[in-house]
């Protein structure tokens, strides 16, 4: 209960549509400021009871900008101001800790919290500009003039390590952050190649079956609103296996490459054609009525005819059956594409290299 609370309440502030590592950041920003808010403010109050009020004002101020860290994110799902402004309201407190001393001279252990906090919400870069501000800021304070400036004192030794093992936990937190960022970019990568490969054909880059369908359920659901037509081609290379057949398996995965090319540059922007199949290719067309539909067809399949391929050794041509049906409100996808699949079949039986639709066949037999 308590834990998804929590969880919503980082979640507070991402923008739609954010990518996994801005995501990941606003989390770890709300998360950081909600154990901030809460780390700061009872220390806060304690430090106002045992009447240190310098310090508790400190405490105090810094639990309120990480409360506002929060709050201005929420409100304007911008990342940046708030996570430079908890950055600086976190050094100026640390800062304030080694000043000071905190309590019975505990302040400066609170410092190692910067160096993992900045590299993460500022970046490799300008995180670790602001951490060696911050560290240089420190080394004045406690040696200048043997530590004058300082309203504490801290043996030599003591303010000598404290760099050292400071210095020491910024560099293992930049390598961290390094790695995770070189992991983070590979995974991406990874997802990008498998999205990929799980949407599109290998041989030819068009759209696989898979991803067709989802592009046709999508325009579905457009002109269920739209009421504007649409229209699918089922297109197959006739006699192709004899093209494999005479010029061998490598001729025609040529063919198939080339013609698929000569499609992509045939269709209007908005149209997209997929490797249904082998040698079949579906074509969805939005906005386009039966008759333009059958027009855009027969334009195909002319330019088709009239193109020449190369299969690695010499130039052929081939020729193309085409079966043409709408997509309805009314009806399935599945039912548009078997009305195209059947004029598809009547034009093979006609003698192939043709377009057949409700226009040429108003009934299908
Ligand atoms: P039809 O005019 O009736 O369509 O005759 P067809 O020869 O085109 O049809 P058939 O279904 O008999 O043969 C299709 C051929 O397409 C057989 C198969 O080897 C070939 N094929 C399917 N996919 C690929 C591919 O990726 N590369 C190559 N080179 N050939 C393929
Ligand atoms: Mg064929
Ligand atoms: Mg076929």
């Amino acid at each position: 209960m308590f834990k998804n609370k929590l969880i919503q309440w980082c979640e507070q502030g991402t923008p739609p549509g954010a990518g996994l590592e801005l995501k990941r950041k606003i989390f770890i920003l709300n998360l950081f400021s909600f154990v901030g808010f809460s780390i700061t403010a009872t220390l806060g109050f304690s430090s106002f009871i045992q009447q240190n009020f310098i310090l508790a004002f400190c405490l105090l101020a810094a639990a309120l900008s990480f409360f506002l860290g929060h709050y201005i994110l929420k409100t304007t799902h911008n990342y940046k101001v708030p996570s430079r402004g908890l950055l600086f309201a976190l050094s100026a407190l640390m800062l304030y800790l080694v000043y000071s001393g905190g309590v019975e001279n505990t302040g400066p252990l609170w410092i190692y919290i910067l160096p993992p906090v900045a590299l993460f919400l500022g970046g490799l870069l300008s995180g670790l500009i602001g951490i060696f501000i911050f560290i240089l800021c420190c080394t004045f304070l406690m040696f200048f003039q043997d530590g004058i400036l300082l309203a504490t004192n801290y043996s030599l030794t003591f303010k000598l390590r404290l760099v050292y093992s400071f210095l020491t936990v910024t560099f293992l937190s930049y390598c961290y952050e390094y790695s995770r960022k070189l992991s983070y970019q590979s995974i991406h990568e990874l997802s990008d190649k498998f999205e990929k490969l799980a949407k599109y054909d290998p041989l030819t880059s068009l759209s696989n079956r898979r991803d067709m369908l989802e592009k046709i359920q999508t325009e579905v659901s457009r002109l269920s609103r739209s009421h504007n037509p649409a229209c699918l081609l089922l297109c197959d290379i006739d006699h192709f296996k004899l093209i494999n057949d005479t010029h061998g398996h490598e001729a025609g995965d040529n063919v198939l490459r080339e013609l698929s090319k000569q499609f992509k540059s045939m269709i209007r922007q908005q149209d997209i054609v997929a490797r249904w199949g082998g040698e079949e290719f579906l074509f969805l067309l939005p906005d386009t009525s039966l008759s333009n539909a059958q027009i855009a067809a027969e334009n195909i399949r002319y330019k088709i005819e009239n193109s020449t391929f190369n299969t690695g050794e010499k130039n052929i041509s081939i020729t193309l059956s085409i079966g043409v049906s709408n997509l309805s409100e009314h009806s399935s996808i599945k039912d548009s594409i078997a009305i195209a699949d059947q004029y598809l079949y009547l034009a093979k039986q006609n003698g192939r290299n043709r377009v057949c639709s409700v226009a040429t066949h108003p009934k299908l037999p």
